[in-house]
């Protein structure tokens, strides 16, 4: 338990840096074994600006680590045969390991066909229903990239969770249900809210851990957080009006100039005041999760290579 107003960082970045690291010594590991180098292929389809974002930093953070980088970019216009057959094409291309379908796909595309088409020997993302099916029940797969990060970092901030009381806001496919099957195998009780879920912040209160996916800006606030708790902020959130930086920020000079230089700054589902005066740890955003998700792909795609050359991973 720590005194009000002291929540210590739990820097997502940092971790981050520590997995690239031993994720680039794996690649050469690799390479020098086997003459094998991870390839991580992006299919991108339409011209989304965030997802043009997040796919160049893909890009570069697994040319940096060694793999090789391609981005397969379609026309928004793109019919999902063309999408199907691309992802097929990429199924039996040897030199690709890994396969992410940047979403969200253009309206009139079933995503959920799209990635029940990726072999889950390639899904890097661990959308696939047989990875889903197989973490649920123990086996080793790929397991979805943000909620492995969040695990990755709670044990390398030796965050306790074997019997601690985990409570999840969202039960997304990509985070919250994923999170909890995670936070099973570590032991802890876990709780998972939702829309539905009638008082939110008693039922949050109690977690000892809380991870806060629910995708709405700062709606955990002071009453959700137990005194002492670590928490964990999934949301991201683009803020660009001055009185909504100043209630979340307060006169934090930082914020108010990276709104006055950029117009904008990021916040999370955690209302950042009201978190640090109350938990014990939390994610900051940006910095917590976001880089995480990013290290936890690379990582998968270098199982997904050491795999096919047939090399032990230590799976999960
Ligand atoms: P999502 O699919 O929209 O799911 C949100 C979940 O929150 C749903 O389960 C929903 O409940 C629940 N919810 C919504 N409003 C609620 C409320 N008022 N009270 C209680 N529960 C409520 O979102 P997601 O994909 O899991 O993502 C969540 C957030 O994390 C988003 O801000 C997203 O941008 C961010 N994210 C960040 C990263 C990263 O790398 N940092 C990765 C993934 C996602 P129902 O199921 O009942 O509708």
């Amino acid at each position: 338990m720590t005194v009000a107003g002291e929540a210590r960082i739990l820097d997502g970045k940092a971790t981050a840096r520590e997995i690239r690291r031993e994720v680039a010594e794996g690649c050469r590991q690799l390479l020098e074994q086997t003459g094998v180098v991870p390839g991580l292929t992006v299919v991108l389809v339409g011209e989304d600006p965030a997802s043009s974002i997040y796919v160049r930093n893909k890009e570069k953070a697994s040319t940096k680590a060694g793999m090789s980088s391609r981005v397969v970019r379609l026309p928004a216009t793109a019919s999902e045969a063309e999408i199907l057959s691309t992802v097929d094409g990429l199924n039996r291309d040897e030199s690709v390991h890994g396969i992410l379908v940047q979403l969200p796909l253009p309206s009139g595309v079933d995503a959920q066909r799209v990635i029940e088409t990726l072999s889950p020997d390639k899904d890097v993302d661990g959308f696939h229903p047989v990875n889903a099916g197989r973490l649920l029940i123990g086996l080793p797969g790929f397991v979805p990239c943000t909620p492995a990060g969040i695990i990755e970092l709670l044990r390398r901030n030796d965050i306790p969770m074997k019997g601690r009381r985990a409570v999840i806001i969202g039960r997304s496919n990509i985070v919250g249900k994923p999170m909890a099957i995670l936070l099973l195998r570590e032991h802890a009780t876990v709780t998972v809210c939702h829309s539905r879920t009638p008082d939110l912040a008693t039922v949050a209160r109690e977690a000892d851990l809380l991870i806060a996916a629910v995708g709405k800006l700062a709606l955990v606030t002071g009453e959700f957080i137990k005194q002492g708790a670590a928490v964990v902020d999934v949301g991201i959130h683009t803020v660009t009006d001055e009185p909504t930086v100043e209630r979340l920020f307060g006169d934090d000079p930082d914020r108010l100039r990276s709104l006055r230089d950029k117009g904008q700054t990021l916040a999370g589902d955690v209302h950042p005041m009201e978190g640090r005066s109350r938990a014990g740890w939390l994610t900051p955003v940006p910095g917590g999760v976001g880089p995480l998700t990013i290290a936890m792909l690379l990582q998968n795609t270098l199982r997904a290579a050491q795999r096919s050359a047939g090399i032990d991973s230590n799976d999960r």
